[in-house]
């Protein structure tokens, strides 16, 4: 199964995105995962885009590209892929789509994780307290919060008219939510197979 996770920083994408990949035997991909190891290890690429990470901006699209193609076809190879992070904006979907199909590659469920505000901005804030991440703070979490609403909502449209959306509601206790995320993804999986 290839599928990719849209939900707003705090709703949970990171979570959920270990559990399914175990439960559905898939490899997890996060893009924020990969571009904060580039910053920690120094790379050039971590390098030009350090600042990006910390303000809460999103990173050149040609960069997370880069970063991602290897991993999403090496995974599409062997079992499929659950996406934490990416795509972020209708323009990488399209970009994405364009490269990702002629590799067998290309999505085929989003799921939306939908959790409210004030939930979202505690649950950033005491990850960055456990975590010490350098955007978990309060004052950037605001603009990642309308970074989402500016550039990442757009695609929940996007995919509910083309490969299919699913949304959870996210604001609740985190097994109830892998229960009912994986109850609908098996469904999705018998759908595909059959
Ligand atoms: P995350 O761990 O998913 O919350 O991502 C942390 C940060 O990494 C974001 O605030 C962006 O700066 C960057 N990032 C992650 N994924 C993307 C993406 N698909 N496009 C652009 N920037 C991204």
């Amino acid at each position: 199964m290839r599928l990719l996770l849209i939900g707003p920083p705090g709703s949970g994408k990171g979570t959920q995105a270990v559990r399914i990949a175990e439960h559905f035997g898939i490899t997890h991909i996060a893009s924020g995962d990969l571009l904060r190891r580039h910053v920690a290890e120094g790379t050039s690429i971590g390098q030009s885009i350090e600042e990006y990470l910390n303000r809460g901006d999103l990173v050149p699209d040609g960069v997370v590209m880069d970063v991602l193609r290897k991993p999403v076809t090496a995974a599409s190879r062997s079992g499929g892929y659950v996406l934490d992070g990416f795509p972020r904006t209708v323009e990488q979907a399209e970009a994405a789509y364009l490269v990702a199909k002629t590799l067998g590659a290309s999505v085929q469920i989003a799921l939306h994780l939908d959790v409210d505000r004030a939930e979202l901005v505690r649950r950033v804030l005491a990850r960055g307290q456990a975590t010490g991440r350098a955007d978990d703070t309060e004052e950037v979490i605001n603009h990642r919060l309308q970074v989402f609403e500016d550039h990442t909502r757009p695609l929940l449209d996007y995919y509910a008219h083309r490969e299919g959306l699913i949304t959870v509601n996210g604001a609740r206790p985190v097994d109830e939510v892998s229960w009912s995320v994986i109850v609908q993804l098996q469904r999705v999986q018998r759908q595909l197979d059959a």
